[in-house]
Order: structure tokens, then C-alpha cells, then sequence
């Protein structure tokens, strides 16, 4: 019988002894060790009733238990349904009502919140911590450690990821046993993965990024990984010297920078570094190529549609770009409006179809059929660019435009003149009401260490530079700026710090 996930990234590991996890300061997880416990999983969930197609909810802090649900999940047909360990019981009773899951596993700590929750869901709730405490590994104990995988098909869904949500609600993206096996596939041979790889991973394994790019892919090579908790800049430079591969977001290299002791000998050796999730800055790309003599690889992807665009492995990496569209995936650059393929250079919205696309959002036909379009292309609701040499530039979320006196603004044309001036870190440019212009555009500012920055000056320098319709006209310096655990910078945040500015 086949199971197109499990039999692809699982089943070979069975009898393989190398380690598979390594967690500084516990004993390593072997591929074979890891294999069996979710065997064990994978009974205990049988044990309790669910049924293929059942959604378990998933709201834990990582650990190699929770990566072991995962494959439970997989294994005995079920649908992994991870959730942002950061969404409050309120949010996790949206998911829950709308996913309607047989079964919630949380952290012991959220257990009493969201006992009211499970109750009204009519769903079980069981308990995983970090240190692999709970009562699910309770249950696991007299399980044995082998299960007859459940048959599925390449077009089963595996797992539904929600989406941030940023504008209305959230959304509950189908991922089907293709979608996840076909990108990590093209994945392990674009970036040139082997069982000889050890991946440094510090990121979550809620989200796409950690998940399936990192975990599915080093299944499939039969690599190793560091296994860290999270992010903390000390942690990752003690474990660089013992990886070959680091999968970030951009605050990732952005804090190892801030960082002295990150420099060329303590990254010789190591073969890849890969940056996404959100925009890396042209100047954090090239600073850091100064300073290890390492290129980072930028690629883009999100939850709906897994990985899309690389820059290549061999070849350019172009700093500021996204590279280009990865094997058996398309892209097209279209006008919002009359669906026209633009001109290099030209600013559309971005469209992706392939093996990689998502099947819809769960209960969600409308919507669906929205931005999935029946030609196959999903709008993915991201502006972009190709320059010349067919390297792709996000510039932009579409709702992030800025319509200022009938006119369209690109927040990106904006930013990328504001991070160049002098003792400015970085900046974002978002809209807030205004009443003659429909939208009035707001600069936010951040200050380079300790540095002041000169207003007057960057005004002027603007007024120099662009149109007057493009012109910031309300400048705010802040410390940072608001950030998502992914280094996703959240607009929304900003926005509603100064809806009111331009009120009369
Ligand atoms: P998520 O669904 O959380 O993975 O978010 C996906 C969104 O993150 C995309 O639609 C893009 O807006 C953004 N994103 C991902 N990777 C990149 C990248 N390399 N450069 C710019 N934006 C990115």
C-alpha cells in the first residue's frame, strides 16, 4: 500500500542508525529512534479513534516529539494542522471551530486555556512540552513501534497550514502529499542537499519554512540536523562550526552580523546559507558576503504554494533578487487588471502554477476559487519585477500599495531610497486615510546604533529624487520595527499607529 509522503521521506529510515536530530546537551535522536516513536504516535492516535482525513491541531513549542507527531500524523493519514505557538486561546478557538480537529495537542503551560476550547470543539486534548513531557507520550508508552501506514494518495491533503491573515481571516491552506514531496524533491537537487549535510535549524516548525523546507528536505537526503529551540544569535555561532547548511530568515543574518565573532574562519566550511520568508536587504546580502565571503541564497515561497523562485546554486546569486522560477514551476508577472503579461521591469502582480500550488483553503470554495484560477495559477497577491537577466524582485504585497491622488505607490521604490541614507538601519512606508488623497504616505524610520538621523535632509533628498505624489510626508523614527517570528515586518502594526494623522 502506498502512502506518497511517508513512503518518500519515512519508511526508508526504519533501519537507519545515523543520527537524524542532535539537540546540544541531550543525547542525538537516530533516524531509527525518531521512525519508531512516531510509529508509537501514530498508534496512540489510532488508539483514540482518529481516522484518516482527521485534523489533529498542533499548538507545542519544538521539540523531536513534535516533529515525531508530524510524521504520525502523516503516517496514519491524518492531517497535521500546526498552529503559531503566539496565537492566544481566542484565536486558537477561530482555528479549532473552523478546522473542526479531532484532536488538540498543546503545551502543558496553554493545557487550561484551551480545555474550554477542545470541550466545545468536541475534541480530544492532549499535552506535549518542550522537554517531551505530556500526556501523548504517556500514551505512547505501551504502544508498539511499528504501524501499518494508512494508504494515501498524492492529492490527500497531508497538512493544512493557516495563513497570518493579515487582512480578514485567516485561511487554512491545503497541502496535499504532491505538493509537499514534489517541492522538497526539486528542493534536494536545486541546492544540491546529501546525506553528508548537517543542517543548522533555529527556525519554528509551525511554519512552511521550518517544516517542510527544512525538515522534508533533509528527510530526504538523509541528512542531519541541529535541532535548536529558536533563534539565539550565542547558540547558532557556537553550532556553526558543526553544520555545512543554514536555513534563515533575514533577521537571522542581520543579528549574526551585529555579531563580531561571526567572520570567514568560522564559516570556511560551511556550504550554504539560505535566506527567505521575508525580504533580505540588498546591503545585509553584500555586508555579509564582506565579511564571510559567503554568498546568501534568497528564495521565495509561502504557505500556499511552498517554494517558488531561487537564486541559483551554481551560478549568481543576485542580491535584492528572489532568482528565478524553480524547476517544473511557472511564474507570470501579470496587470492586475487586464491579466497581460508585463515587460521587463514592469511592476505586477505574481502568479505561480505547479506540482508545489495548494489545493484551496479548507471549507473555503469562494475563496478559493478567487485567487486559485482555473487555469491552475494561483495570484499570489505579491508584486514583483524580472530585470534583464530574468532575476525576480518582490516588491511588495498588492494590499501593501499605496494610492495616494489616484496615483500608485510602491512602498519598496520608497524604502529602498530611505535605507540608503545616512545612520538610517532601515525603514518601512505605509499608508494612513488622508482626506484629500484618499491615502497619505508615512515614512517609519529606524536609527542605526546610537546614530541620529537628520529629517530635514532626507527630506530634501526625496523632493530631489521623486515625484511629489511619492514624497513621505509624515516621518516617525522608531526603535524597531514591528516584526512576525518569521522577520515578517507587520504593516499593519504601523498602520494603526497613524490612521489618524492626517484626520482633520
Ligand atoms: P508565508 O505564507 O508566511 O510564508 O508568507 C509568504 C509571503 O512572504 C510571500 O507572499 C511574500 O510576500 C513573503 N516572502 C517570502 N519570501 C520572500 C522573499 N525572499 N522576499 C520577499 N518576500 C518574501
Amino acid at each position: 500500500m502506498a502512502n506518497v509522503l511517508y513512503d518518500s521521506l519515512f519508511a526508508a529510515h526504519r533501519d537507519n542508525s545515523k543520527d537524524f536530530l542532535r539537540q546540544p546537551g541531550q543525547p542525538s535522536r537516530s533516524y531509527s529512534a525518531f521512525i519508531k516513536q512516531a510509529a508509537q504516535i501514530a498508534n496512540a492516535l489510532s488508539e483514540l479513534g482518529l481516522q484518516p482525513g482527521d485534523r489533529v491541531a498542533v499548538q507545542v513549542n519544538k521539540s523531536c516529539e513534535a516533529l515525531a507527531l508530524y510524521a504520525a500524523c502523516i503516517q496514519s493519514g491524518c492531517i497535521f494542522l500546526p498552529l503559531n505557538t503566539a496565537y492566544t486561546a481566542r484565536e486558537v478557538s477561530y482555528f479549532v471551530t473552523d478546522a473542526e480537529p479531532s484532536l488538540i495537542v498543546c503545551d502543558e503551560s496553554y493545557s487550561d486555556q484551551l480545555s474550554d476550547v477542545a470541550k466545545k470543539a468536541n475534541a480530544a486534548l492532549l499535552t506535549l512540552s518542550s522537554d517531551g513531557s505530556g500526556t501523548l507520550m504517556e500514551l505512547t508508552t505501551t504502544q508498539a513501534n511499528t504501524f501499518p501506514t494508512v494508504e494515501r494518495n498524492g492529492e490527500d491533503v497531508a497538512a493544512i497550514l493557516y495563513t497570518s491573515g493579515t487582512t480578514g481571516r485567516s485561511k487554512g491552506a491545503m497541502l496535499t502529499h504532491t505538493n509537499l514531496l514534489s517541492n522538497s524533491q526539486t528542493l534536494l537537487t536545486y541546492w544540491q542537499f546529501s546525506s553528508a549535510d548537517v543542517l543548522l535549524h533555529a527556525l519554528p516548525i509551525y511554519h512552511t519554512h521550518g517544516l517542510f523546507v527544512a525538515c522534508n528536505i533533509m528527510l530526504l537526503a538523509g541528512g542531519t540536523m541541529i535541532f535548536l529551540p529558536g533563534f539565539k544569535t550565542e547558540e547558532v555561532l557556537a553550532e556553526l562550526p558543526n553544520a555545512t547548511t543554514l536555513m534563515g530568515v533575514p533577521t537571522f543574518y542581520t543579528r549574526l552580523l551585529a555579531d563580531p565573532r561571526l567572520n570567514r574562519n568560522l564559516v570556511d566550511h560551511m556550504r550554504l546559507f539560505i535566506s527567505g520568508s521575508a525580504p533580505l536587504l540588498a546591503e545585509t546580502h553584500e555586508v555579509f558576503e564582506q565579511r564571510t565571503g559567503q554568498r546568501i541564497l534568497e528564495r521565495y515561497g509561502m504557505t500556499e504554494t511552498n517554494m517558488n523562485t531561487s537564486n541559483p546554486y551554481d551560478g549568481e546569486r543576485k542580491a535584492g533578487t528572489v532568482g528565478f522560477a524553480l524547476p517544473g514551476v511557472e511564474i507570470k508577472i501579470r496587470d492586475p487588471q487586464s491579466g497581460a503579461e508585463m515587460n521587463t521591469g514592469d511592476i505586477g502582480v505574481l502568479e505561480v502554477r505547479g506540482p508545489n500550488v495548494f489545493s484551496g483553503y479548507w471549507r473555503m470554495p469562494e475563496k478559493t476559487a478567487e485567487e486559485l484560477k482555473e487555469d491552475g495559477f494561483f495570484i499570489t497577491g505579491d508584486l514583483a519585477k524580472k530585470d534583464a537577466d530574468g532575476y525576480i524582485q518582490i516588491v511588495g504585497r498588492d494590499k501593501d500599495l499605496i494610492i495616494s491622488g489616484g496615483f500608485n505607490i510602491y512602498p519598496k521604490e520608497l524604502e529602498l531610497l530611505l535605507d540608503d541614507q545616512d545612520n538610517v538601519l532601515e525603514s518601512a512606508v505605509v499608508a494612513a486615510p488622508h482626506p484629500d488623497f484618499g491615502e497619505g504616505i508615512v515614512a517609519f524610520l529606524v536609527a542605526e546604533n546610537d546614530k541620529t538621523i537628520d529629517i530635514e535632509r532626507i527630506q530634501e533628498f526625496m523632493s530631489d529624487s521623486l515625484a511629489n505624489f511619492k514624497r513621505p510626508k509624515i516621518y516617525r523614527v522608531i526603535s524597531e520595527l514591528p516584526r512576525n517570528t518569521m522577520g515578517k515586518v507587520q504593516k499593519n502594526a504601523l498602520r494603526d499607529q497613524v490612521k489618524e494623522v492626517f484626520a482633520t
